[in-house]
């Protein structure tokens, strides 16, 4: 495995935006080929700014972060990453085929591949069904929650179909007209000249929006867009081991689609609340013991917590302040695998 962004820069996982910006301008003067003699101070170089510029954004850290070093990388060379999928989704489809039906976190570690398609340039073809847009939400959490997995109830405010005219967005004894903008084709064209020669544009017709009709009334709770928004309460089963910043998808819970076109997705961002008694790194937790002068000098027994209780450990005799101590398999459990990190004390 090749050397990740965080390990170049020389900072934590955890790091502040100032604080990869300021490893980067340390590193970077260290090997600027202007500078440096090492004869892969080039390489390297380019390696701590490609590094900066991947953590300083938030969108490219969080893929970077769940997809780990070198899959990133592969994605990156195959032009995948970095597509955007910023609020309410947008996207065409990032996620590519669907997972199984039966759970609908097949894809625990969405990977933001592949974004763009979406409202490109292509001009919508006419009643072609198309998915809904995916939405994104977020649900906080306890450690505990996070250790034990919880079942979550939560509300999201979405478009949905259109109860009144069933997404229609028209009475359906509405009078029918070919729309006189595009004499329905569903698309105009607009031919322009430039100084680079005729350039023909075809984009969808504004009018009817590429349906080629219009109507001769609006349905009058979605004011013709086949859409309102509603409150919805969905239940999101979490599973052990959850990571802050980790995104669930809930399939097909997304926005309506169209011409009867499939829902899109929801993406959860799952964000976990501080605790009082542990840090958490990856599926390690860390815990602050303060024992008395003789407990240190002598050693002894005492009680310290764990996420689900409390468990006793043997303060060694003769331990000096700051000494770090591990027991094993108190951590957080792994996701979707066996055992468990370590508690260090
Ligand atoms: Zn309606
Ligand atoms: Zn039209």
């Amino acid at each position: 495995m090749s050397e990740d962004f965080y390990d170049a820069l020389g900072v934590s996982r955890n790091a502040s935006e100032d604080e990869i910006k300021k490893a980067y301008r340390k590193k970077a003067a260290e090997y600027h080929p202007d500078v440096s003699d090492d004869p892969d101070a080039e390489e390297k170089f380019k390696k701590v700014k490609k590094a900066k510029e991947v953590l300083t954004d938030d969108q490219k850290r969080q893929q970077y972060d769940q997809m780990g070093h070198d899959r990133y990388e592969q994605a990156e060379k195959r032009g995948g990453v970095g597509g955007g999928a910023g609020g309410m989704g947008g996207q065409g489809n990032p996620f590519g085929g669907a997972g199984g039906q039966g759970n609908p976190f097949e894809d625990i570690f969405n990977q933001f591949f592949g974004g763009g398609g979406g409202m490109g340039g292509q001009g919508r073809q006419r009643n072609r069904p198309r998915q809904g847009q995916n939405l994104r939400t977020r649900v906080r959490l306890d450690l505990e929650e996070a250790y034990e997995g919880v079942e979550k109830q939560f509300t999201v405010t979405r478009p949905e179909r259109c109860p009144e005219c069933d997404g229609d967005g028209h009475p359906e004894d509405a009078e029918v007209n070919t729309c006189p903008q595009c004499n329905g084709q569903g698309q105009t064209t607009t031919v322009r000249d430039t100084p680079l020669g005729r350039v023909q544009q075809t984009q969808t017709c504004p009018q009817c929006r590429g349906e080629g009709q219009t109507y001769s009334e609006r349905c009058p709770d979605c004011d013709g867009d086949g859409v309102v928004e509603e409150e919805a309460t969905l239940t999101v089963t979490i599973p052990a081991g959850i990571r802050d910043g980790q995104t669930l998808r809930m399939e097909r819970e997304g926005a309506p689609g169209e011409n009867g076109g499939p829902n899109g997705d929801l993406l959860i961002e799952v964000g976990i609340r501080d605790h009082d008694a542990f840090e958490r790194d990856g599926d390690d937790l860390y815990h602050n013991l303060a024992v008395s002068f003789p407990q240190a000098v002598f050693g002894a027994t005492v009680e310290i917590p764990t996420v689900t209780g409390t468990t006793e450990f043997e303060v060694p005799e003769g331990t000096q302040s700051g000494e770090s101590f591990r027991v094993r398999g108190e951590g957080m459990p792994h996701l979707r695998g066996r055992g468990s990190g370590d508690l260090h004390v």
